[in-house]
């Protein structure tokens, strides 16, 4: 992502080469600098390769988390950080209603295993997308950093899966860690910025989660 010095680095370069060069390599380049900041990665869907891979509920899971866009509690240190994207169909279609529970450790790797903090649930909007407010999880001994997910589409079977940072030294030594699973990661105005697109199988068959 291109920061405010490259950009305008970037305007100064192509005034520069709309008085050297003739029209036609000015646009190609025009086009080839405005459209790689802006275009968004493909959608990982439309193959069965795609779907969101499940992984364990792991130990700290809690029913009935609050229904919230932000985990920001007070009092609550670290990293902020939002996580934010879409969740669609094997066939790339945006999905409205789908349940997204979210539950992580603090910055310390410890859980709140007696209240909901750093706990809460969401549902996507018409488009299919998501977001939620919260930090940057801590690593707690054996694991890698990472947030623990649940989906569900209405009327269709739990996924329950994690999502992972990039360039983490401990991915590598995480027996659990999958690539696949690895956020698109960013600095954004008020903290980090994680994006990740989920793709529910709604044909697989519904069962007990
Ligand atoms: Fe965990």
């Amino acid at each position: 992502m291109l920061g405010e010095d490259e950009r305008s680095r970037a305007r100064r370069a192509f005034l520069r080469a709309l008085m050297a060069f003739p029209a036609a390599v000015v646009i190609d380049s025009v086009q080839g600098a405005s459209a790689q900041p802006k275009v968004r990665p493909t959608p990982a869907c439309g193959a069965a390769a795609g779907i969101t891979p499940s992984q364990t509920e792991g130990p700290y899971f809690k029913p009935s988390s609050p229904l919230r866009t932000s985990l920001l509690d007070p009092g609550i240190g670290g990293t902020k950080i939002v996580i934010e994207g879409s969740v669609m169909s094997t066939e790339c279609r945006p999905l409205a209603r789908v349940l997204i529970d979210i539950w992580q450790a603090d910055a310390r790797g410890d859980y709140d295993n007696v209240g909901y903090r750093l706990r809460g649930h969401q549902f996507t909007d018409d488009g299919g997308h998501y977001r939620v407010e919260t930090i940057v999880p801590g690593a707690y001994p054996g694991r890698t950093r990472h947030f623990h997910v649940k989906l569900q589409a209405p009327g269709r079977p739990v996924l329950t899966t994690q999502l992972y940072f990039p360039g983490e030294p401990g991915n590598q030594r995480d027996a659990i860690f999958h690539p696949d699973l690895l956020m698109r990661l960013h600095d954004g105005e008020t903290g980090k910025v994680g994006q990740f697109d989920f793709v529910l199988d709604l044909s697989a068959a519904a069962r007990r989660s």
